[in-house]
């Protein structure tokens, strides 16, 4: 994928956390929270960007093994509901809503991907004012690599016209395992040494650097 291409996809997948909204802060308490609870030391923000990654059962089976998942994501729960109510909140990141109003006014599909605990994801796209920019949205998801293939079969996306958005490596990975464009970003949970190595098609530091090639280039030596 070339820059001067980008305005030609039509299907859009955003991945959410890092991606369109700064939540590290919330996912931060929420982790602590469980670590607490197993008797753990609590993890630092830096090395909790160092060392978290998707699927998020390998991190766990990891950092807490042996503990069933559906337990940890009982406590993970928890543990972001009272982030919440503490008074911590998952803002949107810079440009992401200039970046789907964009897409939006281009008639693009935008979907959402992600790992994000369900009912979480829902209500903070809904408080956010940015639900309305999604034809579908699959959050919750524990692989993503397995849903991708499901995405493109359900909405009839050809992969050829589609770019998945993501801040991990796992995303990347995704996109790839879909046979779709990828673009990483550095807003999100993984550095530009994590992320280069997953060899996305673009990495980009945010959304403002890819915004302007929504528009069609209009030298003809670049169309
Ligand atoms: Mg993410």
């Amino acid at each position: 994928m070339v820059k001067s291409r980008l305005h030609h996809y039509q299907n859009w997948i955003f991945d959410w956390s890092g991606t369109l909204v700064d939540d590290l802060a919330m996912v931060l308490d929420a982790t602590n929270h469980v670590l607490r609870i197993y008797g753990k030391d609590e993890i630092e923000r830096e090395d909790f960007r160092m060392s978290f990654r998707l699927p998020y059962a390998g991190y766990y089976e990891e950092i807490l093994p042996g503990v069933p998942l559906d337990e940890l994501e009982d406590h993970f729960r928890e543990g972001f509901a009272k982030s919440e109510a503490s008074g911590v909140t998952s803002p949107l990141l810079p440009y992401a809503l200039d970046f789907l109003e964009s897409l939006q006014s281009k008639d693009k599909r935008i979907f959402i991907l992600s790992s994000m605990d369900a009912g979480a994801f829902d209500r903070h796209a809904v408080e956010l004012g940015i639900d309305h920019f999604f034809e579908a949205t699959y959050a919750g998801i524990l692989d993503k690599r397995n849903q991708i293939h499901l995405m493109l079969e359900k909405h009839a996306l050809d992969a050829s016209n589609t770019v998945f958005l993501g801040d991990m490596c796992h995303d990347v990975e995704t996109a790839k395992h879909g046979g779709v464009a990828s673009i990483a970003l550095l807003t999100g949970y993984q550095n530009a040494e994590q992320l280069g190595a997953a060899s996305p098609d673009l990495l980009v530091e945010d959304l403002s650097v890819i915004h302007p090639w929504l528009e069609a280039p209009t030298s003809k030596n670049n169309s």
